[in-house]
Parts: C-alpha cells; sequence; structure tokens
C-alpha cells in the first residue's frame, strides 16, 4: 500500500504537469467511465487527500487511489510509457504534458460539488493544510479496543500513514503494534506521526532512521528475522487484523517495544 508521503508527491508532479492546462484528451479504460471526455476542460489543480489523488478538471474531480501497485507518470507528448499501455487506466494529455495511471487501485468521476462530501469520511490529512492533530487523537481514542497498529493504518481516524509508517512509528514510540490504543499514550505518538511523514514529505527515499543508506532506512518494517538497529533482539513478523482479507503485516522488536 502506498504511504500518503508518496501519493503527496504525485500529486505535486501531476500538478506541475498539468495545472492551468487545458486537456486535448482524456481516455478513460474503466467501464463506467469509459464515455467520460474531459477535452477542452482546464486543469485547475491536482491535490492529495491522505493517500487519495484528486484531479480537478473543469467542474469534475477525478479521483483516484494507488492500492497496491498503482502509479501516475507524467510523459511528454510523443515519449514511450514507463509502462505498458495495458495497465494504463487514465490518460489525461494536455499540449505539454501526457499524465497516465497505471493500474490504479480505484478510479471515479464526479462532479466537484460532491468532493467534500465524498472525503468526508476520512479523518484529518497529516500532510494537508487543515491537520488536526486533537481530532485524529479523539478519533483513535474512540475505539479504545482496536490495536494500535490497526488504528494508525485506519483512514477515518487520520488520514496519510501506510503500513511502513505505522510500523516505525510503533517502534519509534516504543509500542507493540498490538497493544490496545486505550492503553497508549496518543497525543506524542500522532504527533510523531506528523513530524515523521512530514520530514520525508520532499524525500526521495523515505527514512525513518535518519540514515540515507540503502537498506538502512527503516527500524522494523520488512526486517523479519534481522537483529534490532538498536538492540540486537531478533525482530519478529506477525500478521493483525480483523478477518483474512485485511491482515496487515506488522514487525517489531520483542525487547525495545512493550
Ligand atoms: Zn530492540
Amino acid at each position: 500500500m502506498p504511504e500518503g508521503d508518496s501519493v503527496y508527491q504525485a500529486a505535486r508532479r501531476l500538478d506541475d504537469a498539468l495545472a492551468g492546462q487545458v486537456v486535448t484528451t482524456s481516455d478513460f479504460r474503466v467501464p463506467a467511465y469509459a464515455t467520460v471526455d474531459l477535452s477542452g476542460e482546464t486543469v485547475h489543480s491536482v491535490v492529495s487527500r491522505g493517500k487519495h489523488l484528486l484531479m480537478r478538471i473543469g467542474d469534475r474531480v477525478v479521483h483516484s487511489h494507488l492500492k497496491m501497485e498503482g502509479e501516475w507518470r507524467v510523459h511528454r507528448p510523443g515519449e514511450r510509457w514507463h509502462r505498458p499501455g495495458w495497465q494504463a487506466r487514465v490518460v489525461i494529455e494536455t499540449p505539454a504534458a501526457v499524465a497516465v495511471g497505471f493500474d490504479l487501485g480505484l478510479v471515479e468521476v464526479f462532479p466537484a460539488a460532491e468532493e467534500t462530501d465524498r472525503l468526508a469520511y476520512l479523518g484529518p490529512d497529516l500532510l494537508g493544510p487543515d491537520w488536526d492533530a486533537v481530532e485524529a487523537v479523539r478519533r483513535i481514542a474512540a475505539a479504545p479496543d482496536a490495536p494500535i497498529a490497526a488504528a494508525l493504518g485506519e483512514q477515518r481516524n487520520l488520514a496519510g500513514l501506510g503500513n511502513v509508517y505505522v510500523n516505525e512509528l510503533c517502534f519509534l514510540r516504543g509500542i507493540l503494534p498490538t497493544r490496545p490504543a486505550g492503553e497508549v499514550e496518543l497525543v506524542p505518538l500522532v504527533d510523531l506521526a506528523s513530524r515523521v511523514i512530514r520530514a520525508n514529505r520532499d524525500r526521495i527515499s523515505r527514512t525513518t532512521t535518519g540514515n540515507d543508506r540503502r537498506g538502512e532506512r527503516l527500524w522494523v518494517t520488512s526486517r523479519g528475522g534481522e537483529p534490532c538497529r538498536r538492540c540486537g533482539t531478533r525482530i519478529e513478523h506477525g500478521l493483525l487484523g480483523r478477518n483474512d482479507v485485511e491482515l496487515r503485516d506488522i514487525w517489531w522488536c520483542p525487547n525495545c517495544q512493550r
């Protein structure tokens, strides 16, 4: 799953390439929107909201979510695409750029007037101008029995954290990912979430350790069986979830996290 900082960066790249331009052709290779034609419309802006990407074009919004394998790439007109054409779900072309959404997990087009309501379920956006830590804490605290890893990843509580940040934040705060949210000091945890994702907002490679070297950027994520960078204890790996569909990988140091 993507992290909010990646989606933020994608939105900024798309906004730089498209904002203010008039769409020459659009191609929605998604059955429900195959007839949508945005040609002649102006791209107003491209923004992220948590892990969601919103392209405001004319009086409509193209809403997408990258899910597992999705990405948006910007090409120059006539340039060879970075991925095979059959993986393209949406193509937006202007005189200066061709934006292609590959393997998007979700695509929908709706009237601009519906944007606020459609995304109202999301919690405060960690990278948004209206980030609200108090509200995020309130939402997490409302379900005190939820494991903290699930609570942090729940986009209705706060929007923007994927599984990497969830695991890294639990390590940084010395909290087991399975600990019930009600037993966790939420204010410093949410504060740290905001600081760590903002610190990575403009970086090419995400790091939570402060180390930029490949293979040394994360504390626990995807490091099952390897030694803890702080104490040398073997990092544990497990699965957490309410059911088989919502399983989430968790990693933790049994010595550093309680
Ligand atoms: Zn440790």
